[in-house]
Formats: C-alpha cells, sequence, structure tokens
C-alpha cells in the first residue's frame, strides 16, 4: 500500500490524513525525520511557513526533506507548503527548503480578501474545483520546467514540476479530493519508478 505522510509539526495536517484516505492511500503524520523512510511522499500542509520553518530546524528536517525529495519522492506543499518549496520568496532572502523552481509572494491576496472561495480549472486534474484560499500565497514566476495548474485572477495558485506539486488553496478543507487524488497518483507512479 501506498503510504503518504503529512508533516505535522503545525497547521492543517489532520484534515489532509482525511484527505488522503479518502483519496485510497494509508497516511501518517510525521513528526520525526526518522519517518521519512517509512513514506512514500510528503504533504507539507498550509499553516504559518515562518513557524513550521521554525519547527524544522529544531526537529532537524531541513536536509532530510531536501534529500527525500532529490530521490524522487513526490512533496505536495499547500499554501504555507507552497512557500516552503520555493526557491525565491517575493521581498525576503529567506528560502526554505528551495527545492521547486518558483517566485512566490506571501499573503498575496491582500488583507480585504484574507479568505475566499473559488472555483478552478486545474489543469489535467479538475475542472470546477472548490478552492478555498486562507492568507493564500501566489505563484509570481515559475521555472521553464514548471507546469503551471491553474490560475486565479491571472495569477498562478497551482504548479507541478517533475516530483514537486504545490497550490496556494487548501485543498485539504472540502469533500473535493480530486488534488489529493492526483498527488497520490504521483506518489505511486514514483514508488513504481523508484523500484525498478
Ligand atoms: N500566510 C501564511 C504564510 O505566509 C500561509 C497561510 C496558509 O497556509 N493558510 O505562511
Amino acid at each position: 500500500m501506498t503510504t503518504i505522510g503529512v508533516l505535522g509539526l503545525q497547521g492543517a495536517f489532520r484534515e489532509h490524513v482525511r484527505s488522503v484516505e479518502a483519496s485510497g492511500a494509508s497516511a501518517v503524520v510525521v513528526k520525526r525525520k526518522e519517518q521519512l523512510d517509512e513514506i512514500d511522499g510528503l504533504i507539507i500542509p498550509g499553516g504559518e511557513s515562518t513557524t513550521i520553518r521554525r519547527l524544522i530546524d529544531k526537529y532537524e528536517f531541513l536536509e532530510p526533506i531536501q534529500s527525500f525529495g532529490k530521490q524522487g519522492n513526490p512533496i505536495f506543499g499547500t499554501c504555507a507548503g507552497l512557500i516552503l518549496l520555493a526557491s525565491e520568496i517575493d521581498g525576503s532572502y529567506d528560502v526554505h527548503l528551495g527545492v521547486m523552481d518558483i517566485k512566490v509572494r506571501r499573503n498575496a491576496f491582500g488583507r480585504q480578501r484574507e479568505s475566499f472561495e473559488a472555483h478552478l480549472d486545474i489543469d489535467g486534474v479538475a475542472d470546477d474545483f472548490n478552492a478555498v484560499f486562507i492568507r493564500a500565497p501566489y505563484i509570481e514566476g515559475v521555472g521553464e520546467n514548471t507546469k503551471v495548474l491553474a490560475r486565479y485572477d491571472g495569477h498562478i495558485v497551482a504548479a507541478q514540476e517533475d516530483q514537486y506539486l504545490a497550490c496556494s488553496f487548501h485543498p485539504e478543507l472540502t469533500d473535493d479530493h480530486r488534488l489529493t487524488a492526483h498527488f497520490v497518483g504521483m506518489v505511486e507512479e514514483a514508488k513504481k519508478a523508484l523500484a525498478l
């Protein structure tokens, strides 16, 4: 069975467990770096990216998560998780995992739109997807190998680059599990390829 870990340091991780299970894979909450050896893919949830980064450092996750991804294991960053994956953060010298070739802007939709829902077409994944945005970032620029999957108001809100998937919104907060199911599919493919 494919097992997906959800980084459980801070933020909306329990809802991701439910969404992974609804998508037909098993899910574990990851709180120690040793658990990375027991999973096939990792979800980094929404929350507060600076807080999650502080806890990543405290529990010595930075390099282990980077090498987990570099070995070809899929990683899905949602909202704060997207910020953690990015190689560039607008207005900041700080970069966290830096594994995905995207430039992000935090809290990008402005104060008057702190949280909202929108229906998105996610390329090759879902039409009319019910997306929940909470103090969401957007992607300002992508590298040449990064595929844009969805836009909202002209801004990029979902992207994929090889084994990395990222979205600005919270796919775990509704019963629309199609994006999580897409990630589960990526993990199953990677697991087969890595077993060869
Ligand atoms: N605004 C948060 C940050 O910058 C992200 C919000 C979220 O994950 N819902 O980390």
